[in-house]
Parts: C-alpha cells; structure tokens; sequence
C-alpha cells in the first residue's frame, strides 16, 4: 500500500478548497488508506484511536467537506448508512451482503462511453452510480452446496 504523508494530505485538502484542520485531515488519510467504504461511524471508531476528543459530529461534518469539496464520493446502497469512498474514477461498486464488503469495480472506458450513450445528449455528463450486490444467499452458493 502506498504510503500517504501528511503533507501531501493537507495539499490536497487546500487544493479542493478546504481549510486543513488536523480532523478533515485524520478522516481523509483514514479513507485513504483503507478503501474499504467505511461508514462515518466505523470511521469515527478508528479516527478516536488518533484524535481521542473528536466527536461523531465532527466526523460527519468533516465527511460534508469532503464530499461537497469532491475528494470523496458518498456512496448510497439500498439498505445501510452512507458509505464514502476516495476513488474518483468512474466506477462501481460490489457489495458482499454476506460479509458486508463493499469494493471498488474499474469500469473500462468504453462501457462508461456505452453507458452514457443510453441518455440524450444533453444529459450525458450525468454521474453513474453503478451497484453490483451479492445476496446473502444467491442461487449459485446454493448450488454450489457453501
Ligand atoms: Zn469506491
């Protein structure tokens, strides 16, 4: 995993327009580092470990910076709280009901290009928000006897 100093943290933040607290800067590294779409309350759990008087508040409201300022994209599943991620490429994501695991799903250009081609053309810088879930018991582990 590529390691992600703090100044290069802090840059970023003020690049996309946002005052570097050591919070916005605590949350961002974490998302970083773990890409695993946490939720702001798995967030909040880990970030204490560092900053021990940050409150649920602060983490939501530094999650707000993030995402309005586009480092982050908050990421909606049918069912569960928000989720954020820092990949702002164009992609999906899968979601493992079993294990409740989200990932990231590169998504070839050409498909993007497909996929938009579907809209009119005035509406084609739309966002795609793609999902792909795995049922707690789909059809095929069934079979398969797991
Ligand atoms: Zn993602």
């Amino acid at each position: 995993m590529v390691s992600i100093d703090q100044e290069s943290i802090s840059a970023r933040l003020v690049r996309s327009g946002l005052r570097s607290t050591p919070q916005r800067e605590v949350v961002y590294r974490f998302l970083l580092s773990e890409r695993t779409h946490p939720t702001a309350d798995e967030l909040f759990t880990r970030v204490k470990t560092e900053l021990p008087g940050i409150s649920l508040a602060t983490v939501y409201n530094c999650l707000e910076a993030l995402v309005s300022s586009g480092l982050v994209k908050q990421v909606n599943l049918e069912r569960g709280p928000s989720r954020y991620c820092p990949n702002l490429h164009e992609h999906a994501h899968l979601h493992d009901e079993a294990t409740g695991q989200v990932s990231d799903v590169n998504l070839p250009a050409a498909l993007i290009d497909q996929l938009r081609a579907l809209l009119p053309e005035s509406q084609r810088d739309a966002v795609i928000e793609l999902n792909f879930h795995l049922p707690r018991h789909s059809p095929a582990q069934t079979a398969a006897g797991a």
